[in-house]
């Protein structure tokens, strides 16, 4: 008798379902998609124990027929392709027919589904078996229930993270569909508790503030290019607004969030050296493209495309990044109250200096939290760098909270102290040349100076907060004077 034999179906899903659902996120992405699909307006997500327990996903969107609902399960059953041209258009997130009779065959599943005017259903699966199927009164849309993930392998179980972790990984990916989607009212609960919610009004900064705070909307720019093959549109954070990975840079095409290191790096080449070392910009950027200059058919989760003219595009986002970038003035603009302290601090900056001589700053030289001053002496132990590491040690993880305008600045006990700062030895900066818009040059005794115009704008800030919250009295170091 010959050794090969067929696998029976179930097993065939459970094998599929290892490609495509790896984590509880692979389910709430599967469905959520399925609910785009469908065209919803409105998606609820609830997750309990990160997924582990329960995953309900309940939409507005189209339904499935009751007569339908069991087909919906079977492998290769889908609604998205019919013809072998089709899978070379596709615009929805599915069409491989595979999510649904995957997740069913190593959980189990209820579904209730009710077309508009339509009387609903509901079936109820486990481990790939139909233990039920009914008549069910629900409204139009389509409402799914995903428990004990994994129960019958135990070998994926093994390969989860923490809770903590896997909810991670469901919120992170919620955000992302709420940022590709931003005319789809999103909400997520995770065991009882609201996480995050989206309005659905199609305004994505405001998307992006729920995700990453209102500070960080604010400081988005917009984005719009094309060419004959693509049309991207977007918002990217100006260059002060910065994030330490690229984790924050959200990209999709044609709706589709999806993953590309090198669509990724053209747009942080787009902000050229306006970014600092190691960090990365918050950005949105949805990439329209004619379906068939894209193979979303290369990933079983379609997390990752292939691109025919992807040159093109990646030329296209550097350069609308690096258009939109330059036409900022650079200086983060903080108002008019930051030009003015710095105006003022000038000459009773070369007042006090001159007559002591000691510092002999013609422009005021500040001291920024982050990569700070870089001494080009490749001695990293001369005594200014040493000085610098004693009083910079402690590193600055968040910018304090702005003032609300209406609270008046109080900044008569700021002085500039000239002899605390010769004394703590503070280098005497001479100032030279500003370079690319962005650093300050100036020399010292030991060598040259550049100095991050950002970060020195960062640090004004943060040392005005901190006499404004009383933590200081006075500052003992180089600061404009109001
Ligand atoms: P695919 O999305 O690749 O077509 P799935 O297994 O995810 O495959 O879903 C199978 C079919 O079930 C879909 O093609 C669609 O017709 C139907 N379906 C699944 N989820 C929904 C939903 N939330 N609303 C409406 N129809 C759905
Ligand atoms: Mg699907």
């Amino acid at each position: 008798m010959g050794k090969i034999q067929e696998l029976d179906t179930v097993l065939a899903d459970q094998i599929a379902a290892g490609e495509v659902i790896e984590r509880p996120a692979s389910v709430v992405k599967e469905l959520v998609e399925n609910a785009i699909d469908a065209h919803s307006t409105r998606i609820d997500i609830m997750v309990e124990e990160a997924g582990l327990q329960e995953i309900r996903i309940i939409d507005n969107g189209d339904g499935i027929a009751s007569d339908e609902l069991a087909i919906a399960f079977r492998r290769h059953a889908t609604s998205k392709i019919q013809t072998r041209r089709d899978l070379f258009r596709v615009q929805t997130m599915g069409f491989r027919g595979e999510a649904l009779p995957s997740i069913a065959s190593i959980a189990d599943v209820e579904l209730v589904s009710a077309q508009a005017n339509q009387a609903g259903a509901m079936i109820h699966l486990r481990g790939g078996e139909v233990l039920a199927t009914q008549a069910a009164s629900a409204r139009p849309g389509t409402d799914i229930t995903v428990r004990d993930l994994f129960y019958n392998t135990p070998a994926r179980l093994k390969y989860l993270k923490s809770p903590r972790t896997e909810l991670s990984k469901i919120t992170d990916l919620v955000n992302r569909l709420a940022l590709a989607e931003p005319g789809i009212a999103f909400s997520l609960h995770h065991d009882g508790k609201e996480v995050f919610r989206t309005v659905g009004n199609g305004n994505l900064q405001q998307v992006l503030a729920t995700i990453y705070g209102t500070k960080a909307g604010q400081k988005m720019l917009p984005l719009a290019a094309s060419d004959p093959d693509f049309k991207i549109t977007g918002l990217v954070s100006l260059p002060e607004l910065t994030r330490a990975g690229r984790n924050y840079v959200t990209l999709t095409i044609n709706q589709r969030y999806i993953r590309s290191f090198p669509l990724t790096k053209a747009l942080i080449a787009g902000y050229g050296s306006k970014l600092m070392v190691g960090r990365y910009p918050i950005a949105v950027l949805n990439i329209e493209l004619d379906p068939i200059l894209v193979d979303v058919n290369v990933h079983p989760a379609k997390r990752e495309v292939r691109l025919s003219k992807e040159e093109q595009l990646t030329a296209l986002i550097t350069t609308a990044v690096a258009e939109v970038i330059g036409q900022q003035n650079l200086i983060p603009d903080v108002g008019s109250q930051t030009q003015e302290l710095v105006a003022a601090t000038a000459p009773a900056l070369s007042e006090v200096a001159e007559p002591t001589a000691e510092v002999t700053i013609k422009r005021p030289v500040v001291v920024p939290h982050e990569p700070v001053i870089i001494n080009t002496k490749t001695d990293l132990a001369s005594p200014a760098m040493q000085r610098f590491d004693q009083r910079y040690q402690a590193p600055i993880e968040e910018q304090p909270a702005p003032i609300p305008p209406s609270q008046p600045l109080q900044t008569e006990n700021v002085a500039l102290d000239l002899t605390t700062a010769t004394k703590t030895g503070f280098p005497q900066l001479t100032y030279l040349a500003q370079l690319h818009g962005t650093y300050l040059l100036a020399q010292a005794a030991d060598g040259l100076y550049i100095v991050d115009q950002h970060a020195a704008q960062e640090r004004i800030n943060y040392e005005r907060y901190r006499v404004e919250i009383g933590q200081v009295s006075r500052i003992n170091r180089i600061y404009c004077n109001r």
